[in-house]
């Protein structure tokens, strides 16, 4: 067997759902541009760390000097199980924060990389990469008009993770076709944040305003979650009859079952720190929480 062959075996026994290699050159010219007008037009809202280090962005090899391949990997995080239906929480949050969980899983590709004399680097959300560009790159996955890259076989529901190496490792070639174009995502984004070919408005995506959004909500704002937004994926026909991750770190948590707005309303620190612990929710902080519940119907 290859190095790759064996990486990707690896990956695989992981856990990982899908493991493509592509060459570690320059972003394509078409894709910087379009970021760039994506940024210029405000659709970053409060993400000001999307402007910064555009030169990262564009190049790995200023990530890791000499590199010569991006190993892409997609995460499975799906689960069947029901949560709170008042309380909803956006699936990717059910279980324990993926930047640690995916970090030790990919340990073994930089120690097998490492036996052969290679450097890499892994990149979980924690370096300034291109993600979905080097997914669609790498042949992990295709683009769907929601703006997510969707994994054949295994849907949308991915984290998606990367590893920069100087070994040079054959590429895949990108998959060929692309989602259904049936557009239910765009029609039932409750933020009418899809703007057309892959284009997500922050500053109406639901995910961004109750995640990542500082201080009061745009007026109007009627969110239909707690935390997240998954409508754009649930919809999708792709994410129909996937598996269920493998990963019981991802999985439903016993205390998401039962939560309740009323509980939020009254939480304290203390429980939030307990009911949320190793959680991506404590990105929100409980003032998020309590501020988002400001915004429900129900709320
Ligand atoms: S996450 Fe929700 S609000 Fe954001 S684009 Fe998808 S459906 Fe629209
Ligand atoms: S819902 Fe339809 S248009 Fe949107 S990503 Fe899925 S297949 Fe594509």
């Amino acid at each position: 067997m290859t190095l790759k062959e064996d990486l990707k075996q690896l990956a695989l026994e992981s856990g990982f759902s899908a493991f493509g290699v592509a060459e570690a050159a320059p972003v394509d010219a078409s894709w910087v541009s379009s970021y760039r007008e994506w940024l210029g037009e405000g659709n970053n809202a409060g993400m000001d760390y999307l402007e910064k280090y555009p030169d990262l962005r564009s190049d790995p090899s200023h990530l890791l000097p000499g590199a010569r391949s991006v190993i892409s990997l997609a995460l499975n995080y799906y689960h069947a199980a029901e949560g709170s239906a008042e309380a909803s929480l956006a699936m990717y949050a059910h279980g324990d924060d993926y930047h640690e969980v995916a970090r030790a899983m990919m340990r073994p590709l930089t120690e097998l990389l490492a036996a052969h004399g290679y450097g890499a680097r892994i990149c979980v959300d924690t370096a300034p990469v291109r993600e979905r560009y080097w997914a669609l790159k790498s042949g992990v996955g295709f683009a769907g008009r929601n703006g997510l890259v969707i994994v054949p076989g295994v849907g949308s529901f991915c984290f998606l993770c990367e590893i920069i190496t100087d070994a040079p490792l054959e590429p895949d070639k990108p998959i060929e076709y692309g989602c259904m174009g049936c557009d239910r995502c765009i029609y039932s984004c409750p933020g009418k944040a899809i703007t057309g070919g892959g284009k997500i408005d922050a500053r109406r995506c639901h995910s961004y305003l109750s995640i990542e959004h500082k201080g009061e909500l745009p007026a109007g704002t009627d969110l239909k979650m707690l935390y997240g937004c998954d409508e754009c994926q649930r919809v999708c026909p792709h994410n129909r009859d996937v598996p269920e991750t493998d990963v019981m770190e991802f999985h439903l948590r016993d205390s998401l079952r039962t939560l309740t707005l009323e509980q939020v309303r009254c939480m304290t620190r203390e429980e939030f720190s307990t009911i949320f612990r190793h959680s991506a929710v404590k990105r929100a902080k409980l003032e998020g929480l309590q501020r988002n519940l400001r915004y429900m119907d129900k709320g």
